[in-house]
């Protein structure tokens, strides 16, 4: 099959790909689409938003994720169809990739990023089409939609979805799950959107009737009143900055987010805080988790987060927005942390 690298809308002219998904989805098959673990908004709305259409046009699509979603994303439009492996329960995953003919990956770049779905998705030998804005996105698959230079995943998909002609089937709660997708990877309009055709895809999902005001509502007014607590502890005891590298972090041990009854998602944003202080280019959170600590990380301007990330801490992402792993114990990650700050101490300082 054609290798193909999507440019967004500006080489829709290079048909090749085009007329390969075309020909892959023109009858109807059995679709499956998968994303990363750690389900983010533009994951599960990519995945979503696209699971509806093809659904429309008459193909039977599951769509399978390593683990669950946090709350504020479980009330999009057919989220409790969606496999979750983790769960060991419900629809029988190995034989959905036996039994389909077609698999879509949705807003990752390798195939790690799917967990303990990885070893299934390998063995596959069935098309696979990538549809992904990370950098560095991996060769494992046959047809390749990538444009790093959209703020999400999700806005590729109703690229494509015009592209082929199919913009009639995409209806409100395709819509929705695009358009929070597009609000949520780009922080509500604040990072990678600085382009004016973004607002142009924005207008069309609100005119085949996203709701915006209920992802607002559901994604952003739905915390509890602990994770409001949380929040209020991280910012007021527990960030450290560190003026001598522009940088501030925030570092939560598995105790300190029991006695907040923290629930998954709920340090979801944290990390954004700290850069929003003058002079601080580089925010990290750190979680400490079952078996290893996860880091979040933010960045201003050209400090590349997701090198650091892949570099020192198993991970990797944006530019500005990257995550990763450290597998030892808290106090070791941070002292690590620290340690290789320095080796960046001159770009950190060389940062607006
Ligand atoms: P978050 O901080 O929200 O977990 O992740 C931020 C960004 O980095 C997301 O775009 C996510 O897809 C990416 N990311 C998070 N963890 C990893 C990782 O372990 N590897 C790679 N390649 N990307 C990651
Ligand atoms: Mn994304």
């Amino acid at each position: 099959m054609q290798q193909e690298t999507f440019d967004g809308q500006l080489n829709l002219s290079h048909e090749l790909g085009w007329h390969d998904i075309e020909s892959l989805i023109q009858n109807p098959c059995k679709v499956l689409i998968l994303t990363h673990k750690n389900p983010d908004g533009d994951a599960v709305g990519s995945a979503l938003g696209l699971q509806w259409v093809l659904k429309r046009i008459g193909h039977t699509v599951d769509i399978i994720v390593p683990d669950d979603s946090p709350l504020y994303l479980k009330w999009l439009p057919g989220h409790q169809q969606i496999a979750v492996h983790e769960r060991k329960s419900g629809k029988n995953i190995p034989q959905l990739f036996i039994d389909c003919d077609l698999i879509f990956c949705v807003d990752f770049n390798t195939p790690e990023r799917l967990g303990a779905v990885e070893p299934l998705f390998s063995k596959s030998s069935k098309p696979v089409i990538l549809i992904d804005h990370h950098p560095k996105s991996g060769d494992f698959a046959h047809i390749k939609l990538i444009d790093p230079s959209k703020g999400s995943t999700s806005e590729l998909v109703f690229l494509l979805i015009e592209k082929l002609g199919l913009s009639e089937y995409v209806g409100p709660e395709s819509a929705t799950c695009l358009l929070a997708g597009i609000l949520t990877d780009t922080v509500e309009f604040k990072v990678n959107c600085s382009y004016p055709e973004i607002f142009e895809t924005v207008a069309s999902l609100m005119r085949l009737g996203a709701d915006k005001d209920r992802i607002n509502n559901e994604v952003y007014n739905m915390h509890s009143a602990d994770r409001m607590r949380l929040l209020g502890y991280c910012l007021n005891t527990n960030m450290k900055i560190l003026p001598g590298y522009k940088t501030a972090y925030i570092a939560l041990t598995k105790s300190e987010l029991n006695s907040y009854n923290h629930r998954k998602g709920d340090t979801e944003g944290f990390v954004n805080y700290p850069l929003s202080i003058n002079g601080v280019v580089f925010s990290v959170l750190f979680t400490e988790q079952d078996d290893h600590i996860k880091l979040s990380l933010r960045s201003r301007g050209n400090f590349p987060a997701n090198e650091f990330a892949r570099k020192y801490f198993n991970g990797g992402g944006h530019k500005n927005a990257a995550g990763g792993r450290y597998f030892g114990s808290f106090k070791e990650a941070l002292d690590r942390f620290e340690i290789v700050l320095d080796e960046y101490k001159e770009l950190l300082l060389s940062e607006k």
